[in-house]
């Protein structure tokens, strides 16, 4: 990633480097004007001075006399610092204010005396071999009636210039130094109030990015800047607005999930969970965390599901269908699914929508089992009928005894007929009632009933010289309807005598424990196997079908006690070991 630099450090050094480097033209730009103003005046100042000498030296110049010549040289050079150097067109110096001329070369071919020679004013700065400094020469040349008899040079050293250059520099570049650091100030400053709000502004973004909208960024007087900043609140705003719609609708929809009934599930096209609700994550033992944003494979290990959904993906008509899980015994989960998909109308998954379905599966076998038991109930009795009373009709059968017999037969299918037709009657009284909340109960003392109950058996136990013993808690009393209650405990004290040997007992019991009453009905008989005991409470369902009815048993008995007990808000509950006995109970909420 390419390194970030903050954006002062960007402006600043710019503002600097542009300040320092129109600086150091100015500087250069003044000390340079200043030294050419300097040595044009120095330049001017000599040229003046040689025009001055002009007329005095050319006096004695025809007739050249040189020692006069250079006598008055010497004597104006002393009163000036000017060298004053007076010098034939054949580069011979004949006068020289500072030396002898005798001793000098000849100067002919010095820039400056080349100029003069030519008619024009020589000028030349350079070192002076002779006074060891450097010097500005300007030569001028001497004419007379038109024709160049001489040429005087006048210099002065330039050392004193460059002296005077360099300390002018030196204050040029304190008070450029001055200027930088006021400049380094205000641009400091300039770039501060350029980044500042921008830095703000930054910090703002970063509080929207983490999701912070009632941040708001400062207002700032930079009309770009301002507007920025107020584009970006507005931003906030609206965005804080639609995030808290979203997260409202996002609630609602959670509320709606987690409160159904049905499990909910969406897959993505990998599979994968997307979502899926409390009740879902219940049907596999699991939490909605747990399984979200995993693959069905991982926390669903059920192949008919697997397969379920990924026949669900690839069609897209709706596809519906029953799996089986077995946990806590076998459960019926109904499925259906739908195609999830996007705004550009996409398939983006699959919804798969869950329904505990056992007990109504379970009802409707039930439903259909009962039909077919009715049916078949029914019919075995007529069948019967109908054919010892077609036997009696074509009078196959003279023997009075005979016909005595057949007589029985055909009323005992009868009395059963009946009871079926009276029990299933009963049950289905007592469902629609319990449906319609029709049975009042009221608070009752159960003693009574028990004592009704037994007193209604106990001629038929008589017969068969069984013993019904009670126990009944004084005072315990429980809202209930007494003539059904009583039926229930003589359908359990019937069966009871009817599938218990001669001269055993029954004992029957009524007590209160916690806030339950249990009315129990224990036998020596028979017993029943383990595996019956779960179906025990369908109608018509039987351990033994011939035994039940050879004993005038109706397959209903049971099924009526149970009904009786759900409309008490209560339940039956059985144990039973088979040769031992079997302790039927009866719960009810007490009263
Ligand atoms: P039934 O009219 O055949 O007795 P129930 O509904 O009363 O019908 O009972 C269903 C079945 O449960 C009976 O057929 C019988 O096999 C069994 N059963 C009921 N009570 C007892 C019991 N006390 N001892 C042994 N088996 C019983």
């Amino acid at each position: 990633m390419k390194k970030k630099r903050r954006l002062l450090w960007q402006l600043y050094p710019s503002y600097l480097l542009i300040t320092l480097i129109s600086l150091v033209a100015v500087t250069i730009y003044a000390t340079g004007s200043l030294r050419e103003f300097y040595l044009d005046r120095i330049a001017g100042d000599l040229r003046a001075r040689a025009y001055l000498l002009e007329k005095q030296i050319l006096q004695f110049l025809g007739p050249l006399d040189t020692n006069i010549v250079d006598a008055l040289c010497k004597e104006l050079g002393k009163s000036s610092t000017t060298r004053i150097t007076v010098i034939l067109p054949s580069g011979t110096v004949i006068a020289d204010s500072h030396d002898d001329p005798n001793r000098m070369d000849s100067h002919g071919l010095r820039p400056e005396v080349i100029q003069a020679k030519k008619g024009n004013v020589g000028k030349s700065i350079r070192f002076s071999t002779t006074l060891q400094q450097r010097m500005m020469y300007v030569a001028v040349p001497l004419s007379d009636h038109k024709r160049i008899v001489a040429v005087i040079r006048t210099s002065l050293p330039v050392t004193a210039i460059d002296e005077k250059l360099k300390s002018i520099e030196t204050q040029i570049a304190f008070g450029g130094l001055l200027i930088a650091l006021v400049a380094a100030g205000i641009s400091l400053y300039v770039s501060r109030r350029i980044s500042r709000p921008i830095e703000k502004m930054k910090e703002g973004a970063e509080h929207f990015a983490r999701g912070d909208f009632l941040h708001r960024l400062p207002e700032t007087d930079l009309e770009e800047i301002g507007g920025l900043a107020d584009a970006m609140n507005q931003m906030a705003a609206q965005l804080d607005d639609r995030i808290k719609t979203i997260i409202n609708q996002r609630n609602e929809l959670e509320a709606v999930l987690s409160s159904m009934e049905e499990g909910v599930i969406a897959f993505d096209m990998d599979e994968q969970i997307i979502s899926i609700n409390q009740a879902a994550a219940r049907i596999f033992e699991s939490m909605p965390k747990d399984m979200l944003n995993r693959s069905i494979q991982e926390v669903i290990r059920n192949p008919e599901l697997q397969q379920f959904v990924t026949q669900a993906l690839s069609s897209t008509d709706n596809l519906e269908g029953d799996i089986t899980l077995y946990r806590e015994g076998e459960r019926i989960i109904y499925l259906h699914s739908t195609s999830l998909r996007d705004s550009n109308s996409d398939q983006i998954g699959v919804l798969v929508v869950l329904n505990d379905v056992t007990r109504v599966r379970r009802l409707e076998n039930i439903r259909r089992d009962f039909a077919a038991n009715v049916s078949h109930e029914i019919k075995t009795p007529l069948t019967a009928i109908k054919g010892f009373v077609e036997t009696l009709l074509y009078g196959s059968v003279k023997n009075p005894e005979e016909i005595e017999r057949f007589h029985s037969i055909i009323e005992k299918h009868v009395n059963r007929l009946t009871a079926i037709l009276e029990d299933l009657i009963s049950l289905s009284r007592i469902e629609q009632d319990d449906e319609k909340k029709a049975i009042k109960l009221w608070k009752n003392p159960i003693k009574n009933v028990l004592q009704t109950a037994i007193g209604s058996c106990r001629e038929q136990a008589d017969l068969k010289e069984i013993t019904i013993d009670y126990v009944c808690e004084e005072n315990i009393s429980a809202l209930i309807d007494p003539p059904l209650l009583e039926r229930a405990l003589v359908n359990l004290l019937d069966n009871a005598i009817k599938y218990s040997e001669a001269e055993s007992t029954i004992h029957v019991e009524a007590k209160q424990k916690n806030d339950e009453i249990i009315l129990s009905v224990k036998d020596q008989g028979c017993g029943i196997g383990k595996e019956h005991l779960p179906r025990l409470f369908e109608r018509f369902y039987r351990v033994d079908k011939a035994r039940s009815r050879k004993l005038g048993g109706t397959g209903l008995g049971l099924a009526i006690v149970k009904h009786i007990a759900q409309a008490h808000e209560g339940r039956i509950h059985v144990e039973s070991t088979p040769g031992k006995g079997s302790t039927f109970e009866i719960y009810l909420p007490s009263a």
